[in-house]
Formats: structure tokens, sequence, C-alpha cells
């Protein structure tokens, strides 16, 4: 019997996805909430990639040391094979690890009553989306991005930086780098480095004189303009302006 083979589920299944950074609490958040789901007396179960080293493989860990065991998978298609019959909470560490087959499965648990809780990162140490996570964040009914402190500077870190041997990490360097020497510390987007990055919208960004156009003087074209106020004359006044102005721009 397979974990979907109970035919009517009264409940209304979910996927909630976990992002963030390295160190915003994203494991603590998913233990919380199936912690929740137990309280509520379901039937729960929480599975992590084979590839999170970072303690024994049946326990996930967060940073402040707090444990809860957990079914050690290296694909989905393993995952599924390991659900329980009458399943109604699962729970998936460090999500973007899986192959993408994971989405899939997501889906068709949801589907068919189950509340999933995936926690991932959302982008890689090069600050680019990590994998299909943002096909899973698009097709979740909830997303919850939480954030870290950055190590540098003490803002809202939304960015992973990754350091071999003390310094910042290169662009072209595989994703995953398993047993080599490195560390990964929280950063916010003006701290974080990564070396020999293609520059193209860093510099362009940089070029402009003038504050990236306002979008809350580009209004939706089905709403009234409301009278523009006073601006500098090269502030964005309207869409066709605004296009121009980012073409002469590029
Ligand atoms: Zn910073």
């Amino acid at each position: 019997m397979r974990w979907n083979s109970v035919a009517i589920r009264r409940h209304s299944g979910s996927l909630t996805v976990i992002c963030g950074s390295m160190f915003s609490g994203k494991t603590e958040e998913l233990i919380r909430l199936v912690r929740r789901s137990m309280h509520a007396r379901k039937k729960v179960q929480v599975f992590k990639s084979s590839l999170d080293t970072r303690c024994d493989t049946t326990v996930i860990r967060t940073h402040d040391d707090t444990r809860f065991n957990a079914i050690a998978i290296s694909s989905a298609a393993e995952m599924e094979a390991l659900l329980d019959i009458g399943v109604q909470v699962v729970g998936i560490e460090e999500v973007q690890f899986l192959d993408e087959a994971v989405v899939d499965l997501c889906m068709r648990l949801a589907d068919s009553g189950v509340d999933v809780f995936a926690a991932g990162l959302d982008q890689d140490f090069r600050a680019t989306p990590f994998s299909f996570m943002p096909r899973l964040m698009a097709l979740a009914d909830n997303v919850m991005k939480l954030h870290a402190i950055c190590k540098v500077c003490g803002e809202e870190a939304s960015r992973t930086q990754r350091l071999v041997n003390g310094k910042p990490a290169s662009w072209d360097e595989p994703t995953i780098l398993i047993g080599a020497d490195e560390s990964y510390e929280a950063r916010c987007r003006k701290c974080h480095i990564v070396r020999n990055a293609p520059t193209s919208v860093p510099t362009r960004r940089k070029k402009r004189q003038t504050p990236y156009p306002a979008n809350d003087k580009v209004e939706p074209a089905s709403k009234p303009r409301a009278p523009a106020p006073a601006m500098p004359s090269d502030a964005v006044e309207t869409d066709a302006d605004l296009q121009l102005t980012m073409f002469a721009d590029a």
C-alpha cells in the first residue's frame, strides 16, 4: 500500500516553503511547525537530505543545537517509498539538495490533503536562485522568507557568503562543495562578495546618478493618475518616460 492509498481525505493539503540564507532560522521554523502538528496529534514524518552532513544523518539540528529526528533520504523517489500510509504532515529539511522530482512529489502530497513544510536555501553562494527552488516557491501556498543578521555590518542578511580559506569564493566554483575547507556566513546585499562575478547588473546600477526609478511614482494603467507632485527634472513621470530612461541607461 502507498501513502496515498487512503482515497478520501477531508483536509485540504498545503505546501509551505521556508526559505532564506544560511543562519536565517529555517530549521528552527521547520521544527516549530512540525511540533505544532504533533500537538494536534497529526501523523508526522520528517525527512532530510543525506547530503547534509552537519550532524548524524537521522537528526536535523539547528545552529543552537536543538535536535529533531528525521529520516535521511537521497532522492524524492526514496522519500516517496518511505512515506507512511495516512501521513498527514511531511517536513523536509535541506530540500534544495534533493532532485527536482521533489517539486512534483510535494504537489501530489498537498493535492492529496497532506500539509508539507519544506525548508531550504533560496539562493546559492553566488546569490543566484538555487536550482528548482523558484519553482517550488511559485507553486507553494505559503512562502516564508527568513533573514539572518549580516556578520559584517549587522543589517538584515538575505545572502550566504562562502569563504574558502577565509577568502570570498569565486563565481565559477561548484554550487555544492563537499568536504572542502570552507565556511559560510550570512551577509547583506552590500557586504556579500563573489570573486570573478559577472558584473553586468551591479555595474549598470552603479552608473545611475539618481536612485533606482521610484516605483511609487509609476502607477497601474487602470488607476487614475494623481496630480504629479513637484519632482526634480530627472525623476520618472510616466511609464513611457520610465522605458526611455531605462533604454538610455542600458
Ligand atoms: Zn552587511
